[in-house]
């Protein structure tokens, strides 16, 4: 396994304890290897969902987080990408197989053997990864993104997995000047989705659970905006969307929100809670709708991201927090009280 070097970290001991500061181990950095010094790391609600096994079990402890902004330290012998003092960001994976279609196509997400998650995955030296609620990071090159520096260092985080989580889908089925787009649910991913369909040209919806965050979502950048608790929405807007991102974490009606798809129209699934959701064939007839899926994004199309972010001026809303404060941040995320991602401060855990 070689030499290791620690380093602190916050960690869950088990699927049902609070996270508690500890150290965790890094590999020594090796010749393709960036030894990435992390100053901030955002909090997606995949890390709740991993860390307390609602996506199946995992080996504890478990230190999650992968949504990583900091400086390069070190570089290994054979590194051309980055050097030292870089900004530079960590993202959702940290390897694929880049031999498959799929990898050589760039889209190193879909990895027909699996990625490597940044965290609670395999890694190849057969340890587990352990993400970025932690001082240091060791990560192949090719994983690794340049983070524009126009960005604002402490907000940055976050499009490294909400970012680039619904700037793909929006990229993919091509929302711009002329498309309605809508996007379901408020928080992390879904305020990311509505500034980068907004800076696309979309015109852009809100569906949030009430009106509490109505402002916010027309000051983020949406034509509009309906609670999806009134019935009267969904009479209202039936048949009227060309896209809809779905970023919700919880089960929801699928039905409901299909019926409001135009002709041609496409659902995508971002959000991803455990359960399965049930979908009628006879609501895809109506207008030849697509239910469908996406996750993350490739390194390539995760540096364009980062870049029309940095084009556009596009920044997320964050709540930077002590990492003391990681648990409190957790029972927020889970009341849907995040405004709109919480970062932590990682020179608080130093
Ligand atoms: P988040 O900040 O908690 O946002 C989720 C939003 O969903 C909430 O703010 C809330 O919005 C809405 N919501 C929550 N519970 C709901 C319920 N019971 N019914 C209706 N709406 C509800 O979470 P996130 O970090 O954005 O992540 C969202 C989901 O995407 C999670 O499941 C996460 O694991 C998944 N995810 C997937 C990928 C991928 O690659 N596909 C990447 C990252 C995250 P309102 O208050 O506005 O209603
Ligand atoms: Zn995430
Ligand atoms: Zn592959």
């Amino acid at each position: 396994m070689g030499v290791m070097r620690t380093v602190a970290a916050y960690a869950a001991p088990s699927a049902t304890e609070p996270l508690v500061r500890t150290t965790i181990e890094r590999r020594e950095p090796g010749p393709k290897d960036v030894l990435i010094e992390i100053a901030y790391a955002g909090i997606c609600h995949s890390d709740i969902h991993t860390v307390r096994g609602e996506w199946g079990a995992q080996q504890y402890p478990l230190t999650v987080g992968h949504e990583i902004v900091g400086v390069v330290a070190e570089v290994g012998s054979e590194v051309t990408r980055h050097r030292v003092g870089d900004r530079v960001g960590v993202g959702c994976m940290v390897n694929s197989c880049r031999e498959c279609a799929n990898c050589l196509a760039g889209v190193e997400q879909y990895c027909l053997k699996g990625n490597t998650g940044t965290y609670a995955s395999v890694d190849r030296d057969g340890t587990i990864t352990q993400g970025g609620y932690s001082t240091h990071i060791v990560v192949d090159e090719d994983f690794v993104l340049r983070v524009p520096e126009s960005l604002p260092y402490e907000s940055v985080a976050p499009l490294l997995c909400a970012g680039i989580t619904t700037y793909s889908p929006l990229a993919h089925w091509k929302a711009g000047p002329g498309t309605r787009v809508a996007v379901v649910g408020l928080g992390g991913l879904g305020h990311m989705a509505v500034k980068i369909a907004h800076a696309m040209g979309a015109e852009v919806t809100v569906l949030s659970q009430t009106l509490a965050k109505r402002d916010d979502g027309l000051r983020l950048g949406a034509d509009h905006y309906f609670a999806t608790g009134d019935p009267a929405t969904f009479e209202t807007l039936a048949n009227s969307f060309d896209l809809i991102v779905n970023t919700v974490s919880a089960e929801l009606d699928l039905e409901a929100y299909l019926r409001l798809l135009a002709l041609d129209g496409t659902m995508v699934n971002v959000g991803a809670p455990p359960e399965a959701l049930p979908i009628q064939v006879f609501t895809l007839f109506a207008n030849r709708r697509s239910f469908a899926g996406s996750t993350i994004g490739g390194i390539r199309e995760t540096q364009e991201m980062l870049d029309f972010c940095a084009e556009h001026g596009i920044v997320p809303d964050i709540e930077l927090i002590a990492a003391a404060d990681i648990n409190e941040a957790y029972e927020r995320v889970l009341r849907s009280d995040v405004r709109y991602r919480f970062v932590i401060d990682i020179a608080t855990l130093a």
